[in-house]
């Protein structure tokens, strides 16, 4: 039996019909595309090659198809986006979930093309993902499928050309079997084609945490500028893995107080503080924060009102639309996850004092390390976790800092002015390599 899990169609019906680049898609490109525009009159002679932020520079859609554990046969649709490649090779995450679609794909890599540059790492811009519910899956199916999805991509990756990493629903094991795949494919043994990698594998030390990292020192930073120190704050994180889960801890390391969180499972809270080390304990064990002891059921509604300091949307994109920009009642969003915050929910947040810090600033920390790891990877030559978490702070401060004094030159959002940074330096290398032919 063959069990179709998507179609091309239906997605490019989500997209926009047959034109994948009208920019009156839903979200989330459309979201992408519209802070593009917002960014055009601050370009000067640049804004000249603005279109070419528009345009994915190239888009490869895959049929992974496995023979699943029971026997049957199932189609899986893959994709890999190469946003930019004007400032250096793709980079950019892989995501499982059975929400994945063209459509994000394709936004998600716009912003690493933003990101890469406005932390200045020479990296284009690319995403990948699969629609399917990891979940669902045994680890022998899941190897399966990110295999043949590797093998399938394998024409446009490489070490040069474009570095895959995890995001939602992938890990370290997802990247071993994309550098095994890859490397039997080349006939050798390439560990710099992904990031994100097992320690013994060409791995970073610092990766696993970088992003959460990064989100704590982005809302550290941002405190400081409005006088609103870490220790003692009240902190409210949507999203538990990687980025949320790391994220949280941190905070609490640095005496802040984690008064609820969100997953897939539960939504948790508890007015003097959850403990972030057990309440981590118990989602690796139980796969998800429902059940945890240490803090109480809330509604989800309810979540987006709690009074907060820092709140941390970790989860996915298009949770903070409007309405709930207008409930909101926290001093600091930091977007630990990628396009949490629609345009239009942002004008009301700014309308509102209420300061954003972007992701394309905030989680930039995980790629940081991860040009680490390339980096390492090409030397063969590996560097001590404070040596790593020395140089990831002082490129997050370095980039903050700058963003921050534009937006205050410009006045402008923090959002708009990493937009102006990144794309000065995405575009000025596209009018100087000129156009091929
Ligand atoms: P993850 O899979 O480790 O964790 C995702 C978390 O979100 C889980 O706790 C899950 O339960 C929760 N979640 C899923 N659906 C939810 C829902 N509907 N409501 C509430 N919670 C929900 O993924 P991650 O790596 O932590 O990524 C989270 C976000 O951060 C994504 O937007 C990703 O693109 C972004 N990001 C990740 C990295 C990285 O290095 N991992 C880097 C930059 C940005």
């Amino acid at each position: 039996m063959s069990k179709k899990q998507t179609t091309s169609a239906e997605d490019l019906r989500r997209v926009g019909g047959m034109s994948y680049l009208n920019p009156n898609a839903p979200e989330p490109w459309a979201s992408f595309v519209e802070q593009i525009e917002r960014v055009k009159p601050h370009l000067g002679h640049l804004a000249k090659w603005i279109e070419t932020m528009k345009h994915p520079k190239r888009i490869l859609i895959v049929d992974v198809p496995i023979i699943r554990d029971d026997g049957s046969v199932a189609h899986y649709e893959g994709y890999r986006v190469q946003h930019s490649l004007s400032r250096g090779p793709g980079k950019g995450g892989v995501r499982f979930h059975p929400a994945v679609t063209l459509n994000e794909v394709m936004a998600l890599s716009g912003w690493m093309t933003i990101k890469n540059a406005a932390v200045n790492l020479p990296f284009g811009g690319a995403k990948g993902g699969i629609r399917l519910d990891p979940r669902a899956h045994s680890q022998a199916e899941l190897q399966r499928i990110t295999r043949r999805y590797t093998s399938e991509i394998g024409i446009i990756i490489g070490p040069d050309k474009d570095i895959p990493a995890p995001d939602v629903g992938t890990n370290e094991q997802s990247m071993a079997w994309m550098m095994d795949t890859y490397s039997m494919n080349v006939g050798g043994t390439a560990t710099g084609v992904v990031t994100g990698k097992p320690i013994p594998l060409g791995g970073s030390l610092g990766r696993h945490e970088a992003t959460g990292r990064g989100v704590f020192i982005a809302a550290r930073e941002a405190g400081k500028r409005i006088h609103l120190p870490v220790e003692g704050a009240r902190v409210v994180v949507q999203g538990f893995g990687n980025v949320g889960g790391i994220a949280a801890r941190i905070f609490q390391e640095h005496g802040a107080k984690v008064i609820a969180v969100q997953d897939h499972s539960a939504t948790l809270a508890n007015e003097n503080g959850i403990d972030i080390h057990a309440a981590l304990k118990h989602v690796e064990i139980n796969g998800g924060l429902a059940g945890f002891p240490g803090a109480s059921p809330i509604s989800g509604d309810d979540f987006w009102l709690l009074k907060s300091d820092f709140l941390i949307p970790a989860a996915l994109e298009g949770q903070i639309l409007p309405e709930r920009a207008q409930k909101i009642s926290t001093k600091v969003v930091v977007e630990g996850a990628n396009g949490p915050t629609t345009p239009a929910a942002d004008d009301i947040l700014q309308q509102r004092d209420i300061l954003v810090v972007p992701d394309v600033l905030a989680n930039a920390g995980g790629v940081t390390v991860s040009y680490f790891e390339w980096v390492q990877d090409f030397s063969s030559f590996f560097w001590t976790e404070e040596e790593i978490n020395a140089r990831l702070e002082q490129i997050m401060v370095g980039a903050f800092d700058a963003i921050w004094k534009l937006s205050e030159e410009r006045n402008v959002s923090l959002r708009t002015a990493t937009f102006i940074i990144a794309c000065q330096r995405v575009l000025a290398a596209r009018e100087q390599r000129g156009l091929y032919p």
